[in-house]
């Protein structure tokens, strides 16, 4: 509205802006600087074997480090970060940091994780996407069994045919595919009939009070027999107390993430967790 008034007299302070705009304004400025500067970076929180309680890989979660602000969550940003599209830019150099971090721990010589990168639906509608999933694994030489992409349930259900086409092709390069904050979304069930996906991510929202209301707890469990029933796997995310492992163990859940294990952590930190050969324990 205030470019309007006259050319390139941009005014910032109009008075029909509130203090919520200017602070997106704000905040949009320098996001846009920092996607050219990569003040990013990635942190990794494990993901853990309910079976064996070791660790089979992480999900990369980007930070972003601001020089004034500090640590500024993705909660905050991503969010504008879609709107803007610059998650498009800013998804492209978390996919390649993040397989490049984890073909150099293959070299390490750490047992083969799975490094699973979060997709927004702006990302996974590019034109280019799969070729882009082909370039970096080129590039990186990440095998690509050991990429997994996590697209959110409640996107995940526009435009059906295009997406169908789009996962079938990334299958074909041999990625995996989950389902992340699941239950979250307003989409039937059916179509995970249609898209073969490999995990199912049970939203904390529902991890939460699965101890402590049993509706969650009904929720939880006929989540984690559907899995099973459907050959996929099931991944309940936000585990923090014993109460709430116990439970998701005896449901027969595949796999967990949590503050119970590890918060995301830094790359060094995270390998100091490798070298500790931690083990989940469930009492
Ligand atoms: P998400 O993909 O569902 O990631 C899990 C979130 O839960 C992370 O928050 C993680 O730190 C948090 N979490 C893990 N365990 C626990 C726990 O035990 N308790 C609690 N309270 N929280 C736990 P984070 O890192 O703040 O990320 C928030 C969201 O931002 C992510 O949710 C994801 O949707 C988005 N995001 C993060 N990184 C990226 C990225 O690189 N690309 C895209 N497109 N989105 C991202
Ligand atoms: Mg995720
Ligand atoms: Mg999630
Ligand atoms: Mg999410």
């Amino acid at each position: 509205r205030a470019k309007e008034k006259g050319g390139n007299n941009f005014q910032l302070y109009h008075p029909e802006m509130n203090k919520r705009s200017l602070h997106r304004l704000n905040l949009e400025i320098h996001l846009r600087k920092a996607v050219e500067k990569e003040e990013f970076h990635v942190y990794y929180q494990p993901l853990v074997d309910l079976g064996t309680g070791k660790i089979f890989g992480m999900e990369s979660l980007v930070r972003w480090k601001h020089p004034e602000w500090g640590m500024v969550s993705p909660g905050e940003f991503i969010p504008l970060a879609e709107e803007t599209g610059l998650i498009v830019p800013l998804g492209s150099w978390v996919l390649k940091e993040a397989c490049k971090q984890t073909y150099a721990w293959s070299l390490m010589g750490y047992p083969r994780l799975c490094v699973s990168v979060n997709i927004s639906m702006n990302q996974f509608h590019q034109p280019n996407f799969v070729q882009l999933i082909e370039d970096t694994l080129r590039e990186t030489k990440l095998h690509p069994s050991q990429l997994c992409l996590e697209i959110t349930e409640t996107v995940a259900m526009k435009n059906v045919s295009y997406i169908m086409e789009t996962m079938e092709n990334l299958k074909k390069i041999g990625v995996q595919i989950s389902i992340d904050d699941f239950g979250t979304g307003y989409s039937s069930l059916s179509y995970l009939k249609k898209f073969r996906v490999h995990t199912l991510k049970i939203d904390q929202s529902f991890i939460r009070d699965i101890t402590v209301d049993e509706d969650s707890a009904a929720i939880v469990t006929a989540l984690i027999a559907m899995s099973r029933k459907l050959k996929i796997k099931s991944l309940a995310e936000g585990v923090e107390t014993p109460e709430q492992l116990r439970f998701l163990k005896d449901q027969g859940c595949d796999e967990i993430q949590g503050y119970i294990f590890s918060t995301p952590l830094a790359p060094d930190q995270f390998e100091e967790l490798m070298k500790k050969n931690k083990l989940l324990q469930v009492h």
